[in-house]
Formats: structure tokens, C-alpha cells, sequence
């Protein structure tokens, strides 16, 4: 939990300014969260999850065309 100085207390990180100041004197009491490129980039989809679904949906495809092969 960070502490600010000037005010003497305790600040709970979710009290605090979205910018890591403290609410009351504006004091920087906890860094920022750093942006990361990297997991700022893990919330696209990635490529390879598009090949399964390609994998998945050719797999399904298939077992289909023999289900119904089944029949004639
Ligand atoms: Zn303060």
C-alpha cells in the first residue's frame, strides 16, 4: 500500500488518482502502471487461433462428409 508523506496516511492504490498522485496534495505516492506494448498486443487475437479454428472447422468438415457417407 503506498504511503503519502505529506498527508501522513496510508492510501489504498484504488483511492488513489489514476495517474499514481494522491487524491488530497496531488503527491506522486505510487508509479503510474506502465503501458506494456506487449500485453497491450496479447488482447488481439492472435494469428495461430485462427489456424485451429481453420483446423477445427476443416476436422468438422470432414467427419461430416463421412457422417453422411455413412448413409449411401
Ligand atoms: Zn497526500
Amino acid at each position: 500500500m503506498p504511503f503519502c508523506e505529506p498527508c501522513d496516511k496510508w492510501r489504498a492504490p484504488n483511492a488513489l488518482m489514476p495517474d499514481g498522485t494522491c487524491p488530497r496534495c496531488r503527491t506522486v505516492v505510487q508509479e503510474p502502471p506502465a503501458v506494456d506494448p506487449a500485453a497491450a498486443d496479447a488482447t488481439k487475437i492472435p494469428w495461430h487461433f485462427w489456424v485451429m479454428v481453420a483446423a477445427a472447422g476443416l476436422y468438422l468438415m470432414w467427419r461430416v462428409i463421412e457422417g453422411v457417407s455413412w448413409f449411401f
